[in-house]
Parts: structure tokens; sequence; C-alpha cells
């Protein structure tokens, strides 16, 4: 056990990779490994210290949200005990027993410019609802692609070194490799590995009924560049990053029992990451055969470089690719994120609303804006000898 900027570090088992000599952009040709090692890693809310390296003044709290949303399908009434703040481009915050994870860190101002491979930079045209020093405690960072649209250049030179980050094996190299100025904290995962979080209940709040909240992340797969000729050429440059979706789920395990053996998903949800659609999405819903999948996060807009002004390459979802992937994931709710920060995102998020509206699947889709809220419930099955003691007694 150790501590680093107040978090606790715990892995077990040890994340064994070989780290390759080499600069990180150099990685997109290393083959991606195909593991199954189930990592742990301890979060231990109380012990985790600032969000930032130089500010000691963290709010207790997100500021409130400007709007609340709910989706009859998962709390039909104020029966939440989770949320989704949304603060801009695929920066989220999820909050859930105690624990608060960041996605994908972009706190960049309109009219800031972001580098996005070579000759491709792109110019910020929104704020994001809050700013970087008014993040409260941060307990994991979850980092789809080392792109600065989704960690740039402030958040990467101001967050604390011992944050956890868990990301993928590429920008696991590039966040490591930095000599004295490392992150100490970065957890690889590849295509369809996963992690468990262990989270320790008594910092945050109790379930009371023997219950310890887990959550189990898995590296989903997606591309950022189509297949073909110009991803060969892609991963010899090293232009473009590659890049992980996410399937999150929040559940509970026997507070007795090691491992996940007793794991009960509560609430299953999927970020695409920033992919375009393509065939390895197909595999998400076989795997996921007969697991509700409640929440998809999809990262829209139609990126399209080198620029506007040469639109040559589209490199995220646009509107009908969104709809083609609600279609083939089928999650109870979509939530569009990522759609309209940058100039470079050309398919604008009114397309994705008419292409959702007549592909008819308007009820499926929550839109936030920058600084609202989705709440939500994730569901606890009552443990039988709870369930017995609550039974009236037969007299
Ligand atoms: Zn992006």
């Amino acid at each position: 056990m150790a501590y680093i900027d107040n978090y606790q570090v715990s892995v077990t088992p040890t994340f064994k990779q070989a780290k390759p000599a080499r600069f990180c952009i150099e990685y997109h040709i290393a083959t991606r490994r195909a593991t199954t090692i189930m990592k742990h890693i301890q979060i231990k809310p109380s012990t985790s210290g600032p969000p930032l390296k130089n500010n000691d003044s963290v709010p207790a709290s997100l500021p409130d949200a400007k709007e609340t949303k709910l989706h009859p399908a998962n709390a039909p009434s104020d029966s939440t005990n989770a949320s989704l703040f949304f603060v801009g481009t695929a920066t989220t915050i999820l909050e859930w027993e105690g624990l608060r994870i960041l996605t994908d860190p972009n706190f960049l101002h309109a009219g800031d410019h972001v580098h996005l491979g070579p000759g491709v930079s792109a110019t910020r045209q929104t704020n994001p609802a809050i700013d970087l020093e008014e993040l409260p405690r941060i307990d994991v960072i979850l980092l789809s692609h080392y792109h600065e649209d989704h960690f740039d250049r402030e958040v990467e030179e101001k967050l604390s070194r011992g944050l956890p980050i868990i990301t993928t094996p590429h920008a696991h190299e590039c966040l490591t490799s930095k000599g004295e100025d490392s992150f100490k904290n970065v957890h690889a995962l590849d295509f369809w590995e996963s992690a468990v979080l262990d989270v320790d209940a008594t910092a945050g709040k109790t379930t009371g009924s023997g219950k310890k909240p887990n959550i189990k992340i898995t590296g989903m797969p997606g591309k950022h560049v189509p297949p073909g000729p110009l991803s060969v050429a892609n991963d010899l440059l090293g232009a473009v990053p590659p890049t992980n979706g996410w399937m999150i789920e929040l559940g509970y395990s026997d507070s007795s029992s090691k491992g996940t053996d007793s794991f009960e998903n509560g609430y299953r949800i999927y970020i695409s990451g920033d992919t375009l659609m393509v065939d390895e999405l197909k595999e998400i819903p076989e795997r996921y055969k007969d697991q509700n999948i409640d929440l998809m996060l999809i990262h829209l807009g139609g990126t399209t470089i080198p620029g506007p002004k040469m639109p040559l390459l589209m490199v995220t979802m646009d509107a009908k690719q969104g709809v083609q992937l609600m279609q083939l994931i089928n999650p109870d709710l979509t939530i569009p994120i990522h759609y309209d920060d940058y100039d470079v995102f050309l398919s604008p998020l009114d397309d994705f609303k008419k292409a959702v509206h007549e592909a008819g699947l308007d009820g499926k889709v929550v839109y936030l804006d920058r600084k609202d809220q989705y709440k939500f419930n994730v569901r606890q099955k009552q443990n039988a000898e709870a369930t017995l003691q609550n039974l009236p007694s037969a007299t």
C-alpha cells in the first residue's frame, strides 16, 4: 500500500506491462495485447487529495445543476441515487456512493486552441460548465484517449500526479513517460480488459445491507480512423491516437467476499469514446446479449479533419452513425455528448435530433446542456436475509 499525493495506491495483481522504450507516439504500431488479467483498484474517497497540484481550496461539491433530467425507464419517481453532470465536450462527472468519476477532462474556453495531430488544430467554441479550479474531490479519471479535446494541456499541467487514471495502453505510455512529471497512478485497459474499483463504503454512504459498492470498468473497442489505407498510414504517422470506449457497471458485492464472484450489476453505462461506427462495435451487443445496457453516452460531432475549411476525413460519428449505434447497442437511454464544442465538429446536435425523430427514437434520448445533470437509480437486490427480516410475522 502506498500513498501518492494522498491518493491511496493499491493494485492487485500488479499490472505487468513491458514498457516499450520509445516515445508514446510510436506506440500506435504496437500490437494490442489480449490478456484477461482482472485488476483491482482500491478507491477510498476519504483519502483522495485535491484534484489539482497547487490548489488546496477544493469545493465540497459540484455547483447546483442548471436543470435535472430524469428518464421514466429507470427512475419514474424521485428514487434516484446517482447522477451524471455534463461539463462539456466528453467531460462528465459521475457521482454514486460518495464516489466521483471524471471522464475525459477538458476545461478549455471558447477561443482556445487544441492540437489534434500533425497539421490539425481546432478552436473551442464553448465554455465548460465549471472551471478546472472549481473541481470538487475526484476519485478516478476515465480517459478514452490521449487527444487534447479530451485531456487538454492545462489539465495535463495542473492535475495531481497521484490521481488514479484509467485509460488506453497508448495514453498510459504517454502519461507515464514524462520523467519527474509523470502521472504515477495510471492503469491501462485494452479492449475487453476489465478493472474493478473496490470502493471503501465507510468513506461514503453505507448501504446498510452488508453489501459494498463496486464498479467494474471494461475497455470497449473503438476506431477513431476509418479502416483501410488511411488507418495504416495513421498507425505509422501516429496522428490520431487509438481510443477506447468504456462499459461502466455500478453494482454491489457481499462485503465479506473477495473478487467479483458476488458482484451484481445495478446500472450499466456504455460510453462510446471517439469511435466511428465500425464492425468491431458489433461485438458489444453480442458479449452483453443478456445484460441490459441502461445508458449510452455517445460521442457525436462528426469531427472532420484537417479542419472546417478542408473537411476531408470524418473521425467521430455524425448524426446518421449515432442513430445506427443506438439501434445496434439498444440501450434504454442515450445521452449525446461531444457535439458542439470545437469548430471541427461539423455535425450539429440538431442533425442528430432530426435523425432520432425520423427513426422513432425520441423517447430513448435525453438531451443535456452543459451544467445539466441526469439522475438515475442504481438498483440493489435485497439480500435474502434482509428480505426475510422484513417479512411480517405469521401470527
Ligand atoms: Zn474528441
